[in-house]
């Protein structure tokens, strides 16, 4: 792996394998701005399924079929919301809650649903966000990175800010969501963030 660390330090192009805007974003604001980022649109790929039973498996799936297809190093992000009360859904599923018009208020609604069906609709609902990143090169070597953030449900969704479930997610320590504090302070403290400051020693020497 060593050796692949340095042939990091070489990197000026990355393929950011993801069609979310929002997580786009917030990945290219926690990257070097010296790195020419290109997406899966730039070279017409498709969206590989995600058929893996973890988020690791679905990043490494991501990831691979951009760098086989574009043969850059590329970057995957697989990610979601996990509630104990829901048994760790929605999860990998996190964005199949939202259905195919991709649409967050119906996967919010159904998070509500579910835990009122369970009866568990409180204020105390453990939550957490979970990402692990993915790097693969062209060869199909990969490598991955996690990071989680702790908090709970909120009773009802706040905020515009953010993306996906941001609306009813409060980080640990916090009583605000994700929708409402600044998407400064959510790089400071996201799962996103977490996963990516163990992989930022890679990209230090990117310039
Ligand atoms: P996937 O990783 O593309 O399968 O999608 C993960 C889904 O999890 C996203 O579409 C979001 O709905 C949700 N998600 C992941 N990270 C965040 C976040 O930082 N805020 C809000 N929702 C997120």
């Amino acid at each position: 792996m060593k050796n692949r660390l340095k042939d990091l330090k070489k990197v000026k192009s990355l393929l950011v394998a993801t069609n979310n805007k929002g997580k786009l974003l917030e990945i290219k604001k926690l990257l070097p701005n010296t790195i020419n980022f290109y997406s899966p649109e730039d070279f017409k790929l498709a969206e590989p399924v995600e058929s893996g039973k973890t988020f690791e498996a679905n990043a490494i799936i991501k990831a691979r079929y951009c760098a086989e297809r574009s043969k850059l190093i590329s970057l995957s992000d697989d990610s979601g919301l996990e509630v104990l009360a829901l048994k760790g859904r929605p999860g990998i599923y996190s964005a199949r809650w939202a259905g195919k018009s991709k649409n967050f208020d119906t996967a919010i609604k159904k998070v509500f649903l579910e835990l009122k069906k369970k009866k568990k609709l409180n204020k105390s609902n453990k939550a957490r966000f979970y990402c692990s990143l993915a790097i693969a090169w062209p060869d199909g070597k990969c490598k991955t990175f996690s990071g989680t953030v702790n908090g709970k449900i909120s009773l009802i969704s706040k905020g515009k800010k953010g993306f996906g479930y941001d609306p009813i997610f409060i980080a640990q320590g916090y009583k605000k969501t994700f929708g409402e504090i600044s998407p400064d302070l959510k790089d400071k403290i996201s799962h996103r963030y977490k996963a990516f400051s163990k992989i930022k020693r890679f990209f230090r020497y990117a310039k």
